[in-house]
């Protein structure tokens, strides 16, 4: 039964994952009773295509129709998502409380992978975190977040080195984090970023994605 249990949770979250990525690329064109399709030869997936991670590992990473590789993001972040909510369950973390700021960040690291910028519009996930928070008694640290966005806008403003986006974002993290943990997630995101360069050659100034990763591993680690 347990074993049930986190079978459909992996399958849940990687689905949302899955969904997280088609809203990420498509908004604000949104069709919700459009049927996946294949990037190349547009033809329609079957229902077994579209499971997350297994679709990929039963076609083997290509289309049935016209044998164009299926690009390796769509089941690595599905499998991430799925695995990053077992691995919260299993440590114990009320993952439920954040779940609404993942779900927001994983969002915009798509709309960023995609698109290089995001909408503030979905700030609005965030809402129900900071509710439950004040409801939960945990401390919403307001000077740290004042800090983070005076610093970071600053930086914005004459370095022109961080987008706005970024400045919002980590001034979300930092109201809910603090101090300690908005540190470590700049760091690592940072540290994700150079070693990504190092392995590709190849500059991304898209920050979001880097910013999600560390902020899901400092989450679970902390
Ligand atoms: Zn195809």
């Amino acid at each position: 039964m347990t074993y049930l249990f986190y079978f459909l949770v992996f399958v849940l979250s990687s689905s949302i994952v899955s969904f997280l990525t088609v809203m990420g690329h498509d908004f604000p064109k949104i069709e919700f009773n459009r049927r996946s399709a294949c990037d190349n030869c547009h033809k329609i997936l079957a229902w077994f295509e579209l499971f997350p991670v297994l679709g990929y590992i039963l076609l083997r990473g290509r289309c049935r129709n016209c044998q164009n590789k299926i690009h390796w993001i769509y089941p690595a972040t599905e499998f991430l998502g799925g695995v990053f909510v077992l691995t919260g369950l299993a440590l114990g973390k009320s993952i439920y409380l954040f779940a609404p700021i993942f779900i927001m960040m994983i969002l915009f690291a798509f709309m960023d992978h995609y698109h290089g910028f995001i909408y503030p519009i979905f700030y609005i996930l965030s809402i129900p975190t900071f509710v439950f928070s004040i409801l939960n008694h945990n401390k919403i640290y307001l000077l740290v977040g004042l800090g983070t966005y005076t610093i970071l806008y600053l930086l914005h403003y004459f370095g022109k080195s961080i987008g706005l986006g970024d400045v919002e974002l980590l001034t979300i993290l930092a109201l809910l984090f603090g101090y300690n943990k908005i540190l470590s997630i700049i760091l690592f995101a940072c540290a994700l970023c150079i070693l990504h360069f190092l392995l590709q050659k190849k500059r991304s100034f898209r920050f979001v994605p880097y910013l999600t990763i560390a902020t899901g591993i400092v989450y679970l680690i902390s």
